[in-house]
């Protein structure tokens, strides 16, 4: 397990971890509620962290981090549900699976 970003913006971190979870890497973030502190933590401490649980994933989720998209043309145009995981058409802002709605911070590729 093996931290890859760090920063105190909470969508970009969230994104990070979208990206990851769309390449089918395991990622969790971590610190996300604690920059509401921020003032009373030192500023570092208070950063919204991705770690991947795989340290063998971590080269392939570095790159597709520093690229900042996903290098397959396959899920363009679509969203992937943070309640179950399935990738839906653009023009969803519903799961048809579990009934989610589309996340505020939910990636969506052209
Ligand atoms: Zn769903």
């Amino acid at each position: 397990m093996k931290r890859i970003y760090s920063s105190h913006d909470l969508i970009g971190v969230h994104h990070a971890r979208n990206l990851l979870d769309a390449a089918g890497i395991p990622a969790v973030v971590r610190n996300d509620l604690l920059s509401s502190a921020m003032g009373e933590l030192p500023p570092v401490e208070c950063q919204a962290e991705v770690w991947v649980l795989d340290d063998a994933q971590v080269a392939h989720a570095e790159r597709i981090l520093r690229e900042g998209r996903l290098p397959s043309a396959q899920e363009m145009g679509s969203w992937r549900c943070t309640g179950c995981g399935e990738t839906l058409e653009a023009q969803f802002t519903q799961c048809w699976r579990c009934g989610a709605t589309r996340a505020a911070d939910a990636s969506i590729r052209r």
